[in-house]
């Protein structure tokens, strides 16, 4: 799952505290519907920002990873992670309401 904020950006730390803090509830609001929803499950959250003295194109965003499986062989083996869940069903179980104006 990925959380990005609206207004184009290249770094976290030079957003403005709007982007911030529609990000920050963001995150609030997955989590909590991925607990309610998978249960009480570890998980990652990973930040990508551009490189220090990179310059465009480049997105700053959040990538949620929650940990259901292990790896076994064929993820191993090939490097490749083998998705368990349709990105359909997973979208329809996780999405939040989000009011019209956000
Ligand atoms: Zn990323």
């Amino acid at each position: 799952m990925l959380v990005i904020p609206r207004t184009h950006g290249l770094h976290l730390h030079r957003s403005g505290p709007a982007d911030l803090t529609a990000v920050g509830l963001a995150l609030r609001d997955v989590l909590a519907r991925m607990r309610q929803i998978l249960g009480d499950i570890a998980y990652n959250l990973v930040f990508h920002t551009a490189p220090y003295r990179a310059g465009d194109p480049y997105h700053w965003h959040v990538h949620i990873w929650p940990k259901l499986t292990s790896r076994a062989g064929f993820e191993l083996g090939t490097g490749m992670l083998i998705n368990i869940v349709a990105p359909e069903l997973a979208a329809r179980d996780l999405r939040l309401s989000v009011p019209a104006t956000c």
